[in-house]
């Protein structure tokens, strides 16, 4: 039986950048709120001091900020007819755990997604016609515009401190930017990071093939920084321990570095660690949520009472809770109805690695931070004319290599043994002169009819409720486009003069058991209509209007891009319909 806790007026599941983010604009404007967080409490000083920090066996090998899949998994399948797995060791993706959530460890690549990427079946379908979609696929227009949320990835930006080159301002394009940018209303806050060797050569060979380069939108510090919470970071050294590490150098953007030491001097504000949210309960109309049940270190279960309740866990993890819940309808593939678990998505990743002459390329990989690199967009979106290619999507593409860490970074050419003297030799000869950029390539993946996420049937977590179950395979369309756009980065690893260039397609089936970025999207998307999203245009669930549900779970599809960018501004939009229209009069925002 769980013991009650003192009502609260918002209580948060998850302290990662959404939960973060949202608590600190809450609790600015007076509300009595408590954050539920099923980690452990994390702090730069103690926790990534950089005397151990560069530990690449214990963070990216043995992952040990992220959550154990003792504690709970998802099953996997691939397809409908297919009995799903479950997930046991993490490869795919690797899902976060504790105060900071992936922000504490993720590369900080800090992008904005296009215009036309949030009216997106509305733009495809006037530009190429219906028919020139597949069949089954489930795309929709976000019921948001960029326009609407401009002011909130400014927000976010100058929150982190992010260092980039303004592609677009106000309409007027930037040299050295990304002129494919939806217009921005005023110049990052911070100039862009330097470019090491091979980074900036990728850049000139980029220019000489009429391409528009430019660096990576990163939330690594270009230089030392003052936030307009008052939170100060230090200048990245280009430690390269960036992605799957903390930042013991307070260089990279997290909430720890940004939001959460403004956020704890807040008396309204109360946190609760170690602690697993296991249900969001509702009234007995099922249309108005209570509070929720968690179960703490000890194992002891206790119910929070609150009176608007912010689900901000993590994609699946939301979509896992609403499931668990019984909130919304779950969605059915074969009947198409329903909304939750719909539209989930991944991101269509690959690359290329390239190996050059050693006599006269010296790339020292070792100087780098999380979001280095040079990119380009041209094959982004719909920034061109997919009439010829027979495929809708895109993505961005760059030279973003982030490291030369020694267990992984062992390139060496097609051929080469797997092991034993002549491999060694050849990883001697091409560490410092080969490129393997991380995910080079980085596309979208539109969502289809049978691609989503349910209950499982069979398997169980340790509190005895059904595992969550992923089915999930690539679909042609992604294929072709993921082929299309590997042809193009290669020619440009060509151009810079490899002596030989290998390209890593993604193909189907999809691999579970390899890393493709951790961007899962979908499950609870928003939109404008009840009957085909979970929640309306501010993230405000159709079904119990005191629940708003944060994160990528709300994407109806995900874009060339990474997310968190557009994650932490539907957070800053959602906060400020909170604030300037809810909160004045609670209720369902959007009449259907
Ligand atoms: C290695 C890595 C690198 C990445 N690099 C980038 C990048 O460069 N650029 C980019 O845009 N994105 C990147 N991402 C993705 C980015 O981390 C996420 O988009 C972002 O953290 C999402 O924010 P969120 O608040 O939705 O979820 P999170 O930050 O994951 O926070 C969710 C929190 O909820 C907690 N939680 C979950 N379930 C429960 C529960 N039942 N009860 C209580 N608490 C719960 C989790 O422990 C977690 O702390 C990266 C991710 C990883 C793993
Ligand atoms: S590369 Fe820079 S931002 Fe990243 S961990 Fe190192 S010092 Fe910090």
């Amino acid at each position: 039986m769980a013991r009650k806790l003192p009502r609260k007026d918002v209580v948060i599941v998850g302290l990662g950048w959404t939960g973060s983010i949202m608590a600190y604009e809450l609790a600015d404007a007076g509300l009595d709120l408590i954050a539920i967080e099923r980690g452990p409490w994390r702090n730069t000083a103690t926790d990534y001091p950089p005397g151990y920090a560069a530990d690449e066996l214990r963070y990216r090998i043995r992952h040990e900020l992220f959550l154990s899949p003792s504690q709970t998994t998802f099953t996997f399948r691939h397809k409908m007819s297919e009995a799903a797995l479950p997930i046991r060791s993490w490869g795919a993706f690797m899902p976060p755990n504790g105060v900071g959530g992936g922000g504490v460890h993720w590369n900080a690549e800090t992008w904005r997604f296009l215009p036309s990427d949030f009216v997106l079946k509305t733009h495809l379908t006037e530009r190429y016609g219906v028919n020139f979609l597949p069949e089954d696929m489930t795309i929709q227009d976000w019921g948001v515009t960029y326009d609407e949320l401009e002011p909130h990835y400014d927000k976010f930006e100058y929150l982190c401190g992010t260092s980039g080159q303004a592609g677009n301002i106000k309409g007027t394009i930037m040299d050295g930017g990304n002129p494919f940018e939806g217009p921005r209303a005023r110049a990052y806050p911070n100039p862009p990071q330097d470019q090491p060797f091979g980074h900036a050569l990728f850049g000139k060979a980029a220019r000489d093939l009429g391409y528009k380069p430019f660096p990576q939108p990163s939330g690594n510090m270009s230089r030392p920084y003052q936030n307009p919470l008052g939170v100060r970071l230090g200048p990245c050294t280009y430690c390269g321990f960036c992605e799957w590490f903390g930042c013991g150098n307070y260089s990279k953007a997290s909430p720890q570095t940004t939001v959460l030491p403004a956020l704890v001097r807040k008396p309204n504000f109360t946190a609760r660690d170690n602690s697993e949210v296991t249900r969001i309960n509702v009234d007995s109309s099922g249309k108005r949520a209570t509070g929720v049940t968690f179960v703490d270190a000890a194992g002891d279960e206790w119910e929070q009472p609150a009176d608007l309740v912010v689900l901000s866990a993590y994609t699946i993890f939301n979509v896992q809770l609403l499931l668990l819940s019984g909130i919304g309808k779950a969605y059915d593939p074969a009947a198409n109805t329903g909304v939750i678990g719909r539209n989930f998505t991944h991101q269509t990743t690959s690359d290329v690695v390239s190996f050059f002459d050693p006599a006269k390329f010296v790339f020292n990989p070792f100087i780098a931070s999380g979001a280095i690199g040079m990119c380009i967009d041209e094959f982004n979106g719909d920034n061109f004319d997919h009439g010829p290619h027979g495929f809708v999507g895109g993505g961005y593409m760059g030279h973003v290599q982030t490291n030369g860490r020694p267990i992984e970074t062992t390139p060496v050419p097609p051929g080469t043994p797997l092991w034993g003297a002549a491999w060694k030799k050849a990883v001697k000869e091409n560490y410092q002169s080969a490129i393997k950029p991380g995910t080079g390539v980085h596309g979208s993946m539109y969502s289809y009819r049978d691609v989503y996420v349910d209950l499982d049937p069979a398997y169980k977590d340790r509190f005895n409720r059904p595992l969550v179950r992923i089915t999930m395979d690539f679909h042609d369309n992604e294929i072709k486009q993921n082929k299309f756009l590997t042809d193009k980065f290669a020619e440009i690893f060509q151009a810079m003069g490899a002596k030989q260039v290998h390209k890593e397609y993604r193909k189907a089936p999809y691999d579970i058991t390899k890393y493709q970025t951790t961007h899962l999207c979908g499950g609870a998307i928003m939109g404008s209509d009840p009957t085909t999203s979970a929640l309306n245009r501010f993230l405000q669930s159709w079904d119990v209007p005191n629940l708003f549900v944060l994160g990528a779970s709300a994407f109806p599809q995900n874009a060339g891009y990474n997310p968190t960018g557009t994650v932490a501004a539907l957070a800053y939009w959602t906060a400020d319909a909170i604030r300037s229209k809810y909160l004045k009069n609670p209720g369902q925002l959007i009449n259907a």
